[in-house]
């Protein structure tokens, strides 16, 4: 399973290419986008044909992790002979972000997401978890027949990757603060994903959502010192193997 970084500024987009949520997740001949933060469509086609895409999912609606669906739904409808892309996403998301949208036509096929789903898009299980985020938010767990990859999503400390099952091959978790810089409770410090991946047995943890204004020196050694281990920041175009 490959993991692939669109984009992972935090809240908003950073100078020099840094964009918002996005990943791209591959196994064989499947690949999933996870989040599309503005910024993120970009990069994604410097990865991948729009049309090798199985399916998107937007793990919540705060901007900073779906207003890219809006170029992909242009390009879908007015640039390629696709339709009906799946799409997986909070349940109410079809006429929230249709507000901006006169029609979606028959660009995508809509699937509503909840706490404790799982759904499987060609060789990938993915299953869900609510986190605690203000607007419904959801974790998702990716599986395939040999490597498991869990994403955070946004989250506050209220819930943790141990709500999947421990010993993940690699958790990409939000460090939108560090320990000295926390102005909001929705998110987590690099402390706090280390010693939530550290509890849940990660393989490995990837930190990602990084604050601009916070230090990334002072979030990887902080991550890295509760995880017990050297953790990776995310970067735009980081291509890794689960
Ligand atoms: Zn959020």
């Amino acid at each position: 399973m490959d993991l692939i970084v669109l984009g992972c500024s935090g809240s908003y987009g950073a100078p020099a290419g840094g964009a918002c949520s996005g990943y791209l997740v591959r196994e064989g001949a499947t690949t999933i986008w996870i989040d599309c933060g503005n910024g993120t469509f970009p990069h994604l086609q410097e990865h991948v044909a729009v049309e090798d895409l199985s399916g998107v999912v937007l793990t919540h609606l705060h901007p900073d992790h779906c207003v890219d669906l809006y170029s992909l739904h242009v390009y879908v409808r007015y640039g390629s002979d696709l339709s009906r892309l799946p799409v997986f996403a909070p349940a109410y998301s079809q006429r929230l972000l249709g507000a901006l949208v006169a029609d979606w036509g028959d660009a995508f096929a809509w699937h509503a997401i909840d706490n404790g789903a799982a759904v499987t898009i060609g060789e990938l299980g993915l299953r869900f978890s609510r986190t605690d985020h203000p607007p419904p938010t959801y974790a998702v767990e990716l599986t395939s027949r040999e490597k498991r990859l869990v994403y955070t999503s946004d989250t506050g400390p209220g819930w943790s990757v141990e709500a999947f099952e421990p010993g993940a091959d690699l958790v990409l978790s939000e460090a939108t603060y560090t320990h000295d810089h926390r102005p909001s409770a929705i998110h987590l410090s690099a402390r706090q994903a280390g010693e939530a991946a550290r509890a849940a047995r990660a393989r490995r943890l990837v930190l990602t959502h990084l604050w601009p204004q916070i230090d990334p020196v002072t979030a990887v050694e902080e991550g890295s010192e509760s995880f017990g281990e050297a953790v990776t920041l995310a970067a735009p175009h980081l291509v890794t193997k689960v």
